[in-house]
């Protein structure tokens, strides 16, 4: 497989490259302003798939779309990434006063985050370009997510994280034997050393908004959606966003199902950020106005660590495409934040990490201003599972009563 890219576009100045001809961003236009967008024959697709092609393929995993993957399934590593579950929450649904609501839960990955889908694909194309060693940096869970396939493949992996990486994630770093590298900075500083070392020692590097293989691997969320939901894609779509490029993934993914000719219509995709940490929603906000859309670098401050980003680097990519779909971007507290995660557990029984919860807290938002109306069907993606940051669950949560061992003590405890 693999036989239907056509080749990487540059989302900057519009030059086109051969499918394997770059690794990373443009070069003449650089990080960020020349992300490369993989691009394939749709109209070839549409010829030879119809819409029950992915399910003859009969992978209980992302790699039912192969065809719409730079990379054969016969590289991919024995870890299962996708497939992940939709679960509907008729009691949420009311209580918001939206028409049905549905929950992508992609706590349940291998390394318990959605970036095993990007991941997955990129180790992949590590191992058909035969790169000896994989590196990235992460606010936590992408490199989890890349020690982990990493270890599966066998292949080195070494690791930038910012030493405030919650402990569940180093703990899954250290055990999957990475070479972490915890640094004394922000993320951001994390990402420029992870550049510079994989420049010099020749690593391949999985960053988000650095290799383009990444969002390949995150549009298939969308298209697991739309199989699930038999093709009756919901009105809305929210997922949380740090670098941008699970937004962007996902919004490509729906955008890709009509480009192949399986919906002609696609959710209206928004982008939810932490207030600390919105560096994607002021881009947007000058987007929609016409002026220049790099984000500046700036403090990012947010109890969801995970889209804790203060220079996102899929950002350009995240605007355009979440625009195609005709979304945007919004931001929430981190108390909505906090709620939402209480929430999400105990109304639907999903306990999400800070970031993963986030979209609960933007449909709150969206669905109080009227921003989606009264009996619109909505589709939250759940990105990260609560385990990896215990935090957000123990948040403002009164510890439980220590008792002794006897079954009156449990009595005077019940009141
Ligand atoms: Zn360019």
């Amino acid at each position: 497989m693999g036989e239907f890219l056509l080749g990487l576009h540059c989302i900057g100045c519009n030059r086109e490259y051969g499918p394997w001809a770059v690794d990373y961003v443009c070069p003449r236009c650089g990080p960020v302003a020349g992300a490369l967008d993989l691009v394939y024959d749709y109209r070839l697709l549409s010829q030879r798939m119809g819409p029950g092609t992915f399910a003859e393929t009969r992978r209980p995993s992302l790699w039912r779309y192969e065809a719409l993957l730079p990379v054969s399934a016969d590289y991919a590593v024995r870890l299962r990434a996708g497939w992940t579950p939709l679960y509907t929450s008729p009691d949420l649904a009311r209580e918001l006063g939206v028409g049905a609501l549905w929950l992508k839960d992609d706590t349940l990955h291998p390394t318990a985050s959605c970036k095993d889908r990007g991941t997955a694909v990129t180790v992949a194309a590590a191992r058909k370009l035969g790169r000896p060693a994989l590196a990235c940096a992460s606010t936590g869970n992408a490199a989890s997510s890349l020690a982990g396939f990493a270890a599966a493949a066998g292949i080195p992996c070494y690791i930038f994280v910012p030493r405030t990486a919650p402990t569940a994630k180093l703990a899954q770093l250290v055990a999957y034997g990475a070479v972490v590298f915890k640094v004394d900075g922000t993320y951001d500083q994390a990402y420029a050393l992870a550049l510079e070392a994989c420049d010099r020692f020749g690593w391949y590097n999985r960053s988000d908004g650095q290799n383009p293989i990444v969002v390949e691997g995150n549009k298939t969320a969308a298209f697991e959606a739309w199989e699930e939901l038999k093709g009756d894609l919901p009105d809305f779509a929210l997922v949380s966003a740090g670098d941008g490029s699970v937004v962007a993934g996902i919004a490509k993914g729906f955008l890709e199902l009509k480009r192949v000719g399986f919906t002609d219509r696609v959710p209206v995709v928004y982008g939810v950020q932490a207030e600390g940490a919105a560096a994607i929603a002021q881009a947007f906000a000058r987007f929609q106005a016409g002026e220049p859309v790099l984000p500046a670098s700036e403090r990012a401050e947010t109890i969801a660590d995970s889209i804790c980003v203060g220079t996102p680097r899929d950002a350009l990519r995240a605007v355009r495409t979440v625009a195609e779909t005709g979304g945007g971007f919004i931001t929430v507290s981190d108390g909505e934040i906090v709620a939402a995660v209480r929430e999400l557990a105990r109304r639907a029984g999903v306990f999400a990490e800070p970031s993963g919860a986030a979209p609960l807290a933007g449909l709150r938002r969206l669905a109080a201003d009227g921003t989606i109306p009264t009996g619109g069907r909505v589709l939250l993606f759940i990105t990260g599972s609560g385990l990896k940051d215990p935090r957000g669950g123990l948040e403002g949560v009164a510890e439980p009563p220590v008792i002794p061992p006897t079954l009156s003590a449990v009595e005077e405890a019940l009141g």
